[in-house]
């Protein structure tokens, strides 16, 4: 063959400086675009295979290789390999204008793992491209391609070894660090390594017994140094085969493969295997999530038929499920669109449907078939889960029967199984089914006492969610409403028809509430009246639940409107104490009992604080005196 030399087809002269640019951080994909031709290339052969039309290696094998002296780096595969007049269309004619398509496309887009570049992407590196093919196709002979970056390129007969192709790349001056063995292991290691051809990048070393049997003084048999091939790839990652064929311990192994730096084994997981409607594979693990929720995420890898994408899917799956790991593997997921277009995808919508399905149903079987297991895991999922039931109605209408409320004795209960625990004892007089929790079992000790000994349930509902979560249990459940232990005085938490009569008429009531406002001087707290039994303690600070909520859950991203309100606390007092009558009828002394007794109020809240607490002992040592 002549040499032939020819120009690029294409209109735009200046592509090459584009292919350069672009996507400057995202320079290292040439190495995946270029390995996953290489796998490619003996993925068509082994096709070809029974056809007879082709020599058959003993094996397949992608390998990568650099020269720093002569600054190259070369990927050999002994695959397909190409022609020159497939060189001509393939490469010339097809990859330079799918790469002009590309680059006049999506050179502004934000374009999932940048996919798509192909071949072309060796010039965001490169100053200079070789190609070195022999087909494997009975009789042919070598070719040698070369292109500098300029639209011009030459083509001549070569010599070359066995079938395949080597793609031989002389870095540019401003690429130089991919020279790094280290950088490309490391290149290699994201995005190669589950691909399906076996890829070798260097060597390891290691110490052997000598095989030539020679022995040292004492008589043993000496070891020396070999180096073998370094292979950087699983062929078949575990999230290709069957469910059936795995035990527990490889999912423990490759777990602890993705993240050598994780200390905790995951809870539990999911191997997802699908081909209709849409081919997806992957496995899902659940991680403990503790309460920092945002440093958990973007741990699920995205592979497109063993090729590693991107680990951000935020756009992929519902937000709830990027708390998981693991990876999921589907080439039916777009990667030429841009991130903000991916969720509107149709694909792309049943394949997240189909994964917070599978989530919800493994849940919901390992509740059914084990639920002691179940409960003893749910401190580390309940926020998952919660999370879940606030953003994705299907996954709410499934964990509602899973979802579980732990009392204040740490026994746990379905929604179904606590209203039917609590009905009899906790239903309002307008027939509301009231339930009482708390964030906080020390701080709410007293409060809690006071509903046990009535028989009434304390849930604990504490995660940074709990909040939001209560609203919208209420929302989805008519007739059921969440208090938190300290909104009111127990007698009204749960209102019921019979209740104490305060013995304080509109004008007394008026009074006391101006006189006991200057005792307390506190303008957070709001003074209110209650009828209760005159042996209660005179004075309880409470928190108005629909309050505490708003501003609770506009600190987590809501109405600020509510965030910004002061804190704001109801003193309830109870007008039947004999205190009470004493401030009314002005007995000496008792506005200093009434200030002791407000105080003490404060402290159990942990409110009392400053002037106020140092007064307060001040006035307690001189009462014991
Ligand atoms: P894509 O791989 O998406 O088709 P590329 O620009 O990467 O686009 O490659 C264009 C074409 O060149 C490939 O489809 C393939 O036919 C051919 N090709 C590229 N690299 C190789 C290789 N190592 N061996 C054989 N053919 C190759």
């Amino acid at each position: 063959m002549s040499k032939t030399q020819g120009t690029i087809s294409v209109q735009t002269e200046n592509i090459f400086p584009i292919i350069k640019k672009f996507l400057y951080s995202d320079h290292e994909i040439f190495l995946r675009e270029l390995v996953s031709n290489a796998v490619d290339a003996c993925q068509k052969s082994k096709i070809l295979e029974k056809t007879g039309e082709i020599a058959i290696p003993e094996s397949y094998l992608v390998r990568i290789a650099v020269d720093k002296s002569a600054k190259t780096i070369t990927i050999s595969d002994n695959g397909i390999g190409m022609t020159a007049e497939e060189i001509e269309k393939y490469i010339t004619q097809i990859a330079f204008s799918g790469a002009a398509e590309f680059v006049n496309k999506y050179q502004d887009a934000q374009i999932i793992g940048h996919f798509g570049l192909g071949f072309y992407s060796a010039f965001m590196v490169s100053s200079k491209v070789e190609i070195r093919s022999l087909s494997r196709k009975h009789g042919s002979t070598a070719v040698r391609w070369e292109c500098d970056g300029s639209p011009e390129f030459y083509m001549e007969a070569a010599e070359k070894d066995g079938a395949g192709t080597d793609i031989i790349l002389h870095i540019g001056e401003d690429s130089e660090e991919f020279l790094d063995e280290n950088r490309l292991e490391e290149i290699l290691m994201k995005y190669c390594r589950f691909m399906p051809v076996l890829i070798q990048f260097g060597f390891e070393k290691d110490w052997i017994d000598d095989p030539n049997g020679t022995t040292d003084e004492n008589g043993k048999v000496k070891r020396i140094e070999t180096e073998s091939p370094k292979y950087i790839n699983q062929t078949t990652p575990i999230w290709i085969k069957k469910p059936s064929e795995l035990q527990d311990e490889d999912y423990s192994k490759f777990y602890r493969e993705l993240y050598p730096m994780s200390f905790e084994e995951p809870l539990f997981h999911i191997h997802i295997n699908i081909d209709f409607p849409f081919n997806l594979t992957g496995i899902l693990f659940f991680p403990k999530i503790k309460y920092g929720i945002e440093n958990q995420r973007n741990k699920i890898a995205l592979y497109s038929n063993q090729v590693f994408i991107t680990d951000e899917v935020k756009n992929i799956l519902p937000d709830f499920l990027t708390l998981l790991h693991g990876v999921i593997d589907s080439p039916d997921i777009p990667l030429n669109v841009s991130r903000s277009y991916l969720q509107e995808d149709a694909n792309v919508k049943k394949i997240s449907q189909h994964i917070t399905k599978k989530v919800a149903d493994k849940l919901t079987s390992m509740f059914n078939q084990n639920r002691e297991d179940f409960e003893m895991k749910w401190n580390d999922i309940q926020i998952f889960i919660q999370y879940g039931m606030l953003t994705d109605e299907k996954f709410y209408e499934k964990a509602a029967g899973f979802y579980l409320y732990e009392d204040e004795t740490g026994k746990k209960f379905t929604l179904e199984e606590l209203k039917t625990a609590t009905e009899a004892l906790q239903k309002d007089k307008s027939g509301d089914l009231v339930l009482l929790y708390t964030n906080d079992k020390a701080a709410h000790h007293a409060e809690i006492e006071k509903a046990t000994e009535r028989s009434y349930k304390v849930l604990e509902m504490s995660t940074p969610l709990s909040s939001h979560l209560v609203s919208h249990l209420e929302m989805k459940n008519q007739h059921v409403r969440f208090k938190r232990i300290d909104a009111d005085i127990i007698d009204r938490l749960i209102e019921k028809e019979e209740g104490n009569h305060l013995a304080l008429t509109e004008d007394e009531q008026n009074n006391l509430k101006t006189k006991l406002e200057s005792i307390a001087a506190d303008g957070r707290l709001r003074v209110q009246f209650a009828g209760m039994s005159s042996d209660e303690i005179p004075f309880t600070i409470t928190q108005n639940e629909f309050m505490r909520r708003m501003k609770e859950q506009s600190a987590m991203g809501g109405n600020s409107f509510y965030g910004q309100l002061p804190e704001s606390y109801d003193l309830v007092v109870n007008g039947n104490h004999p205190l009470i009558a004493k401030l009314k009828e002005g007995e000496p002394g008792s506005e200093e009992k009434i200030k002791q007794a407000i105080d003490l109020a404060l402290l159990s809240k942990g409110m009392l604080k400053g002037e106020g607490l140092t007064r307060f002992i001040q006035r307690s040592i001189q009462l014991l005196a």
